[in-house]
């Protein structure tokens, strides 16, 4: 027997709607990329939306049609968002931090037929045009006046566009299973591969994230997501703010430390989200100029994990609470986050810190179970090693175009490619990707865990941590790390920090001092990179074995 409620498609236009129905004079601010702040509201974005789905039509983009963005957070990329989804289209944001080769297959792939984009980008997209078949039309995130018709011949400035539709669009009435936005993974192992996000899909994930255990938005908030919004969506933010009414300060492309950190006091921000290197930016910034925050109390960390020096650094420093959060883009993304339960908000600070610092656990809507590799669930133990699986309804169920084939197992569980312990408690910890994780003499050592206290050494600015061959064990650990600027140390110095505090037989072979550690195009380290980077290298404890 059927239930007898009312069939309401979950599609997100009616998140925008809700938002300037009874939110309308709630701002949103950016740092635009012209460079001053320009301040809008719900209800202008709304109207501005529709009247962009009126001209996108009129440019003969249909249901269905991917429609990208190349672009920083701003309102009008929020706009465009909404405009996009709203209509039936699908919004496909690209990151402009892959190669421009990756980008072009991305595009490509997708078949996107719009690209609005910042002037910032636009001169990548003029140079590599030719190979852009699909695209019929780049709008430029601006006005006339700032639009240099020789960069990009034929490129039509947003303003415009925006002022020639009408205001009357009917968004949605379609069924909530359409797909609205379309996100590339960072494809670290072959291809970029598409993750198709469906309204209902957006939306659940919405009303999941505004719970208090999780982002725990309100009305009352002044959101600043520095997260950018093609980086798995923002992480729901530019949904989940309009659905609480939150004020949205967006950042444009300034994400240092002095931009972050002068937008955070006059904006009054309450709650921000950034990925780790984000955050030690603006504290470095903070203490070199003894600056405190006024506003903000809460921040939201993950994209990689975090290590303690930060979360003690806002909590002891500044008075700002760190959630620890996990994710990826084939979740929507947020998967688990580090808030406590009954028994750890009982417990006294420092025993809570080491909660903190575990990736946490799921919200409802994320089903994680922990696999080993001939398919068997592992306990929840807190230390036993195994692949972490995950099944919900924002969840991939498969990648665009059916690319990657069947990812799902016999239960429906998608494989993370993350390896991770759960405790008695439900709380996860990620200890490495599935190919970075280095296995020594059978056992498995956690990269990740061995980094987050080595950059937790006041000379270290970033540290690594690969697996080098060795004829014995395999694999053992090698740290690099690169130094604050200035400093000076040695391999002993950074070996005594880590005795105590790992077990010795995960204490690395050698440490190697390093002018760059480089990070991928969502901010964490890219560790393929640093694997070619030293691949003429051989452990000194495998050379003393060779003469031996
Ligand atoms: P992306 O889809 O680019 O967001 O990447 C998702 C991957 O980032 C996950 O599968 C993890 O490997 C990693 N990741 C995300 N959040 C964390 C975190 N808090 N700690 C460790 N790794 C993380």
């Amino acid at each position: 027997m059927h239930g007898l409620m009312q069939d309401w498609p979950l599609t997100v236009d009616k998140i925008l709607d809700h938002a300037k129905n009874w939110h309308g004079d709630r701002e949103i601010v950016s740092r635009s990329v012209e460079g001053p702040i320009v301040r809008s509201t719900y209800a202008e974005v709304h109207r501005r939306a529709k009247q962009l789905s009126n001209a996108l039509k009129g440019l003969g983009v249909k249901p269905g049609d991917r429609v990208a963005t190349l672009a920083w957070n701003t309102g009008r990329h929020i706009e465009a968002w909404y405009a996009i989804m709203g209509m039936g289209a699908i919004c496909h944001t690209l990151n402009p931090r892959l190669f421009a080769e990756q980008l072009c297959y991305i595009i490509n792939h997708a078949e996107d037929k719009i690209i609005f984009t910042d002037l910032t980008f636009l001169p990548i997209l003029a140079e590599h045009r030719a190979e852009m078949p699909t695209v019929q039309k780049v709008v430029v995130f601006t006005d006339e006046a700032h639009l240099d018709p020789k960069i990009y011949p034929g490129a039509i400035a947003y303003e415009t566009l925006v002022a020639s539709g009408s205001p009357d669009f009917v968004w949605g009435d379609f069924d909530e299973n359409t797909a609205s936005s379309l996100c590339y993974t960072s494809g670290t192992t072959g291809n970029p591969k598409g993750v198709l996000y469906s309204h209902r899909s957006n939306f659940l994930h919405t009303l999941v994230t505004l719970g208090v255990d999780v982002m725990c938005l309100s009305a009352r908030d002044t959101v600043l997501p520095v997260v950018p919004m093609f980086h798995a969506n923002a992480w729901g933010l530019t949904f989940s703010c309009a659905a609480a009414g939150c004020k949205l300060v967006m950042p444009g492309q300034k994400l240092d430390g002095a931009s972050v950190y002068e937008l955070l006091e006059t904006e009054g921000v309450t709650f921000s989200a950034a990925v780790p290197t984000v955050w030690l930016g603006l504290l470095n910034h903070m203490r070199e100029n003894k600056l405190s925050l006024s506003t903000l109390k809460r921040v939201v960390i993950g994209g990689s994990a975090v290590p303690e020096a930060i979360v003690r650094g806002f909590r002891d420093e500044f008075g700002v609470d760190v959630t620890h959060a996990w994710g990826m883009t084939e979740m929507s993304p947020m998967g688990t986050l580090s808030s406590p339960n009954a028994r750890i908000a009982a417990l006294d600070a420092e025993t809570q810190l080491k909660y903190k610092l575990k990736q946490g656990r799921p919200p409802i809507g994320v089903e994680i179970k922990l696999e080993d590799d001939a398919n068997q669930r592992l306990p929840h133990d807190g230390h036993t090693f195994g692949r972490l699986m995950v099944k919900g309804p924002f969840i991939a169920g498969g990648y665009f175009k059916g690319d990657g084939g069947n990812i799902l197992d016999e239960a429906g569980f998608f494989d993370t490619g993350d390896v991770a312990t759960l405790d008695g408690d439900g709380y996860m910890q990620i200890t490495d990707r599935a190919k970075d994780v280095i296995k020594s003499g059978g056992e498995w050592i956690s990269t990740i865990e061995i980094e987050n206290i080595a950059v937790g050494h006041e000379k270290a600015e970033l540290a690594a941590v690969i697996g080098a061959a060795h004829p014995k064990w395999d694999e053992r650990p090698v740290l690099l790390v690169k130094l604050m600027p200035g400093a000076q140390s040695s391999k002993e110095e950074f070996l005594a920090f880590l005795d105590g505090k790992i077990a010795k037989w995960w204490t690395p072979d050698d440490v190697v001092f390093v002018d760059d550690i480089p990070l991928g195009a969502t901010g964490k380290i890219d560790k393929k990179l640093i694997r070619e980077r030293m691949k003429g290298y051989v452990l000194p404890t495998a050379k003393a074995k060779e003469t031996a």
